[in-house]
């Protein structure tokens, strides 16, 4: 019979919940990717990598977090060879890689309603937030694979991955996608000990939702505070770096193929 009693329940150090590991983040100069490299190198990760193509904010941040912790790499993830040399470049100088977040994203310049898509736009988006996201799953999977590394992959989809949307086919179409990409990847990849799961925002008002509503931080944090059951707080990018290092830690050490929302109860 399997021994239950509390004495053989791991304990997992609390403060430091990614002591040792090595880390990409894509789209990780700015939001989400942003708060979540603070949060991993805060957590003891050896390294974190961010991957993005906003080159200034990427170095910087690189600087703020601290050279011996974190470094800048341009990739662009619609380029293959870009997200491959990203993560031999990882692999050669620190030896490994444990964490892949898959995060980069963009939203597209008008509504996008399906009477008036432009599939040139469609295209675009597509190429970042379906084949990008898939093509760092694929070579941070090999990586893992090839040194036998138990790692854990996390892509963003968001809540518009679970229901529909009034407006932004294309975007709700493209996490729908990432949703699929997770669910594949992580029957996949579970013989290799890999974990693949998705986070699943709400609203937070990053430069791309600002952008997409053209509103400032504090108005788009009304408007979406509104909507959601939740009330006395506001969806910010720590509560989701901290849904994201739960899902790299090992406190999620059985949870693969899951899509974490973080939505305050808006898509139940
Ligand atoms: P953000 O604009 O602050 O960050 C996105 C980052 O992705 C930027 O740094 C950008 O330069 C980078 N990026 C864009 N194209 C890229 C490319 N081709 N290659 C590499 N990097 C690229 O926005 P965010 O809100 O932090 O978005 C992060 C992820 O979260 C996206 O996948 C987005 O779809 C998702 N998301 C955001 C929200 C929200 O409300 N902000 C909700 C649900 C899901």
């Amino acid at each position: 019979m399997t021994d239950t009693s509390p004495t053989t329940i791991p304990t997992h150090d609390s403060t430091k919940k990614l002591q040792g590991k090595v880390a990409i983040i894509t789209g990780g100069a700015s939001g989400i990717g942003e708060a979540t490299a603070h949060l991993f190198a805060d957590h003891g990760a050896r390294a974190v990598v961010v991957a993005d193509i906003q080159d200034d904010k990427g170095r910087r941040l690189a600087e703020a977090i601290g050279s011996n912790r974190c470094s800048y790499v341009h990739c662009d993830v619609t380029d293959e060879n870009q997200v491959q040399a990203t993560v031999d470049w990882t692999v050669k100088t620190y030896g490994q890689l444990d964490i892949m977040f898959s995060n980069a994203g963009i939203v597209s310049s008008s509504d996008q309603m399906i009477l008036d898509l432009d599939f040139s736009q469609f295209d675009h988006l597509f190429a970042i937030n379906v084949r990008g996201m898939t093509t760092c799953v694929k070579h941070a999977g090999r990586a893992m694979v090839e040194r036998r590394v138990r790692g854990s992959i996390i892509c963003t989809a968001s809540v518009v991955g679970s229901r529909g949307a009034n407006r932004r086919t294309d975007y709700t179409m493209s996490k729908h996608a990432v949703v699929g990409l997770v669910r594949a990847a992580s029957r996949q990849l579970g013989e290799h000990g890999i974990r693949v799961n998705s986070v699943s925002p709400y609203a937070v008002a990053t430069p791309l939702m600002q952008e997409a509503h053209r509103k400032e931080a504090e108005e788009i944090e009304k408007v979406f505070e509104a909507l959601t059951p939740l009330k006395g707080i506001v969806l910010r990018v720590n509560h989701v770096a901290d849904a994201v290092l739960f899902l790299a830690s090992d406190e999620s050490a059985f949870v693969s193929g899951h899509d974490l929302v973080v939505d305050g109860g808006f898509v139940s």
